[in-house]
């Protein structure tokens, strides 16, 4: 497969880009390349500055699971928003998304009834213990119930990213990879291998948004949420077509969190597992085109993240995967640390100089509110509208 470049077209170090552009994005993950493609559909003229020589962050370290009908408020427009975007940039750069919609297995009642409450909105269809079980490989007798989210579609996140930048780079927009930026101003990125003007400025480095705004950070109270995955080889009665969520998902995503049907299920949990709430966990599963299933994910937030993973909360993850599959230990293929922006509320944006934006998903929500979001932050940096989106459709 071809690659995006690794080195920008002019790298000597030193030397100064001397081309302007109308949009400078720092940072090539879900949320910068979303930025770019917003300028590109403007027909701007659009650079992006990448310090790795791949796009190797968050962005190919998740789920791949777009959980649009699980968000609630203005995750929700921005999820939305994104739906239509993914589809038409799987379309145009061809890489694998399914329209999947999301399994929810129901393991005791007051989960059913938090299911129960939150279909009231639509967008939800309730399955019986029968039901889950025919669509899942869950063990027998695990499911009193589930659900399916019908919005919600699923991506491989190893290749999404790639496959978008280089279809944004065969439209012409310009890739400057192993190059950082140590320092943006109005019309100017500084970056390790000279300046970088542009009219407008996009920063979307994620987390180490405190590395280059650290002001912004400390004001944000922006940290690190490290996260523990692995994928996995695992003898599952059937495929898994869906990403599969549970208890601990629901007390977590806001369409299901904020009703008050969550508060017995999050105290049950945390009363029958205060080893699994003590990690974090947000129990959940999605199977790659290979077969491999992804298995995660503990969460610990901190100004650093710790590279040292526990063993127990790993084993615990591989454990929970047991049980709700019924399968023996699962053979483990690779495990990493995945790191997102963390802060009170789900996103950051600011202008923090004329022309400079700052923008990042503040939770771990980035995949799915990450394109609509960017698109919403180039609306407001150009003051160009929303072009219309070819295959945008509410399923709520
Ligand atoms: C384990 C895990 C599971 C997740 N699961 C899901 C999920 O299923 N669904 C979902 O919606 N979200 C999920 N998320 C969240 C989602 O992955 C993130 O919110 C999203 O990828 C953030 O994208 P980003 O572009 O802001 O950051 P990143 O992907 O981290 O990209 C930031 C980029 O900026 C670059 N950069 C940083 N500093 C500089 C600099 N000074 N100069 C140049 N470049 C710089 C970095 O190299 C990096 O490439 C998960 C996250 C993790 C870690």
């Amino acid at each position: 497969m071809n690659r995006i470049p690794e080195e920008p077209s002019v790298s000597a170090p030193g030397d100064a880009f001397d081309d302007a552009f109308d949009v400078a994005v720092v940072g090539s993950g879900i949320v910068g390349l979303g930025a770019a493609y917003a300028a590109l559909r403007r027909g701007l003229r659009v650079v992006v500055i990448e310090r790795s020589a791949r796009i190797a962050g968050a962005t190919i370290r998740n789920f791949g699971h777009l959980c649009i009908g699980a968000q609630e408020g203005q995750a929700r427009a921005y999820a939305d928003a994104g739906r239509g975007l993914w589809l038409e940039l799987a379309r145009a750069s061809d890489f694998w998304l399914r329209e999947s919609g999301t399994l929810v297995v129901a393991r005791h009642a007051d989960e059913l009834r938090l299911l129960e409450a939150a279909a009231v909105d639509g967008g939800i269809r309730l399955l019986d213990a029968r039901e889950i079980a025919a669509a899942t490989p869950i063990a027998p007798g695990v499911a009193v119930g589930g659900a399916r989210i019908s919005a919600d579609l699923q991506t491989n996140p190893r290749t999404a990213a790639e496959q978008i930048a280089r279809f944004l780079a065969s439209q012409g927009v310009e890739f400057r990879m192993r190059t950082s930026a140590t320092a943006v101003s109005s019309g100017r990125v500084e970056t390790s291998r000279g300046p970088v003007d542009a009219a407008a400025i996009i920063v979307a480095v994620g987390h180490d948004i405190d590395h280059l705004l650290p002001e912004l950070a400390q004001e944000g109270s922006v940290e690190r949420c490290a996260l523990d995955m692995m994928r996995v080889q695992a003898a599952l009665v059937r495929p898994l077509d869906a990403p599969l969520l549970t208890g601990w998902s629901l007390v977590r995503y806001g369409r299901f969190a904020r009703l008050a049907e969550a508060a017995p299920v999050r105290e049950r949990l945390h009363a029958e597992r205060p080893d699994l709430a003590a990690i974090d966990l947000n129990q959940m599963y999605t199977q790659l085109p290979d077969g491999s299933l992804l298995l995660g994910d503990t969460h610990v937030r901190d100004s650093v993240a710790s590279p040292f993973q526990s063993e127990d909360a790993q084993q615990a993850i591989l454990d929970e995967a047991r049980e709700i599959f019924g399968i023996a230990a699962p053979r483990v293929i690779e495990r990493w640390q995945g790191v997102y922006a963390s802060a009170p509320g789900e996103f950051l944006r600011r202008e923090v100089a004329s022309g400079v934006h700052a923008i990042a998903v503040t939770t771990g929500i980035g995949m799915t509110c990450g394109l609509g979001f960017a698109e919403a932050a180039i609306a407001a940096a150009t003051g160009i509208p929303r072009p219309a989106i070819t295959h945008e459709q509410d399923l709520r």
